[in-house]
């Protein structure tokens, strides 16, 4: 990074569109962001609020380009910028901002671009960020695992007869693809989630298949934080998926549906339909093909996670399928749908600003303990791992559960495996 007065380096303007070019000039300053940002609520610093950074941003874009550039004005120097990029950074993409902005700038996408256009100027991103970056594009996972590894949890599982053997789709065609993603084909603490998906698929009767060694990280985390690499190796992801021939491609994961369904096709047309898990079992539950059959008396309340609710408007599907479990109440917290609080796991913030992503996660925590529920269930196994990896300092006993393990278990499922 710069230091001192030094000028900045030179944002290159190609990561933008018209709109985002627009947007720093149509911030009215209002301030409504503020009152719902949930990183603001915990660290009150006027710089990481969405009219501090469009407002530098804009003064940044107008001292290298245009008229102002060419007389010479420099209204922000590199260790402004240097602000600027932590700022930036300090932020889950959440997408609250846009919800409450009178003006709808489009935050989410524009942080993301501003991301872009810092790491290609030279600015590197914070904290452990980089590092985890490397790993996707040299191993094809955060976790350091072999490809070989990708489906051990469908082979295990089926080997202890947990569930039917998996199909390779690449060696045996079927019209569905379950793209598993890193998280729950490797970490041992949400693994389960791609079996219990597999085992539903199954009892319902679906003919999918998975890539297993095949399957590439989504790579969505290389555009949530600023990666320009994303662009050509998320469409050879886009070019393998449309080699398969498949109808319909699921995901259990919040993360990896916003890239599948938001990233990709700007990349690349694909020739297939996109669901999360929670729309797919919504769709199969009102055509008769999956039911429920042991009643689970639990009080459970709804996480909404950020890249599936806010940012691909799926509110109603997850919460169907939960309220079509017997016995489940489901009760809500204060703050949801369009304006559920973020788990704080978003934007690569775990890896950036660990004590403000934790300070986030408890004060989710604590909203999903107001309301006295058992279990805090989410449909994304990234926001589980965050929650999860919270209760301890936001001294709270509530279960943190995937969905998909609810309805693992009221489809007759014995209990979880791992
Ligand atoms: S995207 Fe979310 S965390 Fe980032 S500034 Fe907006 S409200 Fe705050
Ligand atoms: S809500 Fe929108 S217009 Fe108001 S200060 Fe925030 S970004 Fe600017």
């Amino acid at each position: 990074m710069g230091s001192g007065n030094a000028a900045a380096r030179q944002i290159p303007l190609h990561h933008f569109n018209v709109r985002q070019l627009l947007e720093p000039d149509a911030c009215t300053r209002c301030g409504e962001c503020l009152n719902w940002c949930p990183v603001y609520a915990v660290d009150k610093k006027e710089g990481i609020t969405p009219r501090s950074k469009l407002d530098t941003l804009k003064r940044l874009l107008k001292s290298q380009n245009g008229l102002l550039a060419r007389l010479g004005n420099k209204q922000v120097n590199s260790s402004q910028v240097d602000e600027f990029v932590r700022a930036v950074y300090e932020c889950t993409v959440c997408g609250q901002c846009h919800y409450v902005c009178p003006v709808r700038i489009d935050t989410p996408e524009l942080w993301e671009a501003v991301r872009e256009a810092l790491v290609s100027a030279g600015y590197s991103q914070p904290g452990d960020q980089a590092p985890y970056l490397e790993k996707i594009k040299q191993f094809n996972n955060p976790f350091l695992e072999p490809a070989e590894r990708r489906r051990a949890w469908a082979d295990q599982a089926a080997a202890a007869g947990r569930i039917k053997p998996v199909k390779n789709i690449l060696k045996d065609p079927a019209p569905v693809l379950y793209f598993v993603g890193c998280t729950a084909s490797y970490d041992p603490k949400v693994k389960t989630v791609a079996e219990y998906t597999a085992a539903v698929l199954q009892k319902a009767g679906v003919d999918f298949g998975i890539l297993g060694e095949n399957e590439n990280c989504c790579r969505g985390k290389l555009r949530r934080m600023g990666d320009p690499a994303f662009a050509a190796l998320g469409k050879e992801n886009v070019d393998v998926f449309n080699t398969l021939g498949v109808k319909t491609v699921v995901t259990s994961c919040a993360g990896c549906y916003k890239t599948l369904k938001q990233d990709y096709p700007k990349l690349g047309r694909e020739n297939f339909e996109v669901l999360h898990i929670t729309e797919y079992l919504d769709r199969l539950l009102d055509e008769g093909r999956l039911s429920f059959e042991r009643s689970l008396p639990l009080t459970v309340t709804y996480h909404d996670p950020c890249h599936l609710g806010r940012h691909n408007h799926i509110y109603d599907a997850p919460r169907r399928v939960l309220q079509a479990i017997p016995g489940l109440t489901l009760t809500e917290m204060e703050r949801i749908r369009q304006n559920s609080r973020c788990c704080g796991g978003g934007g690569g913030m775990k890896l950036a600003y660990h004590d403000v992503q934790v300070a986030v996660t408890t004060a989710r925590l604590h909203e999903a303990e107001e309301t006295g529920a058992t279990d805090l269930v989410t449909p994304c196994p990234t926001c589980a791992l965050t929650l999860l990896s919270g209760t301890d300092a936001a001294g709270t006993s509530i279960r943190v559960r995937h969905e998909l393990e609810l309805v693992y278990l009221a489809c007759g499922g014995e209990n979880p495996t791992a």
